[in-house]
């Protein structure tokens, strides 16, 4: 089988913002992007000679509405079915993330006060509920939705059978894309060592590149090395008592 090709969506500026198309059989979308984004994000698809129409399946990364704010309009626009994990229930159902958003540093600390982080988007109900690990072989793609659980309860990635991690905020590029290959955290975590372990368990599959939510692609020894660094940190902060984390909701 030939490889699955990943191709970034622009949704905010070039790399702000991504959804994804993977191209293999059939196409599949990652991430439907911020409310209002959602012909956007068709229309991209139609653009790599791709009819909308045809899209096997929209896989949602994880509860905050940079990522599911136009589910329930590219599936309207799209007819494919959303899957999207049990644990981010709550947030896809209601069209709210989890609130307080908790803040992984300054950036985090600035953006929690954007209000456009706060709207209720249009929620949706998965039509496929992901619980554990799921073949994407039936959607026409050489590859697995793999849960990830840590910058949500929810959260999952992409992994095709060649190595490609389409991660959503696992890691994300420093200042949402501003310094393009430097890795960093995404502005929110509900569990930073969580996330931390999920991102190593997915480091440890050897992947060949890793798609992310916000910025270019990373590569995984860059994120390696930026990962050992992170753990220290995040044992010191856990140690002094300042590492705040959301309990885990169940679904
Ligand atoms: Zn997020
Ligand atoms: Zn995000």
């Amino acid at each position: 089988m030939s490889r699955t090709k990943v191709i970034p969506i622009p949704v905010l500026g070039r790399h702000a913002i991504n959804a994804y198309l993977l191209l293999g059989r059939r196409p599949v979308v990652v991430d439907a992007g911020t409310p209002g984004s959602g012909r956007r994000i068709h229309d991209e698809v139609a653009r790599h000679g791709v009819d909308p129409a045809d899209i096997a399946l929209i896989v949602i990364t994880h509860g905050h509405i940079d990522h599911f704010g136009s589910a329930a309009e590219l599936h309207r626009l799209t007819g494919a079915p959303l899957a999207a994990h049990a644990a981010d229930l709550e947030p896809f159902r209601t069209g709210r993330a989890r609130r307080p958003y908790l803040p992984t540093g300054p950036m985090g600390r600035l953006m929690q006060r954007d209000r456009r982080l706060h709207v209720r988007v249009e929620g949706f109900e998965p039509d496929l509920l992901l619980r554990g690990e799921t073949s994407l072989d039936d959607f026409g793609i050489a590859g697995r939705i793999m849960p990830t659980p840590g910058h949500t309860a929810g959260s999952v990635s992409v992994l095709t059978d060649e190595g490609d991690l389409v991660a959503g905020d696992l890691v994300a590029n420093s200042f949402m894309g501003l310094i393009p290959g430097k890795p960093a955290n995404p502005p929110f975590h509900d569990d930073p060592q969580g996330n931390l372990a999920s991102l190593r368990a997915m480091l440890a599959l050897d992947p060949r590149a890793l798609h992310v939510g916000h910025g270019s692609p990373l590569d995984p020894a860059r994120v390696g090395r930026w990962a050992r660094r992170e753990d220290r940190r995040l044992t010191r902060r856990a140690a002094a008592g300042r590492l705040t984390v959301r309990t885990r909701t169940s679904a």
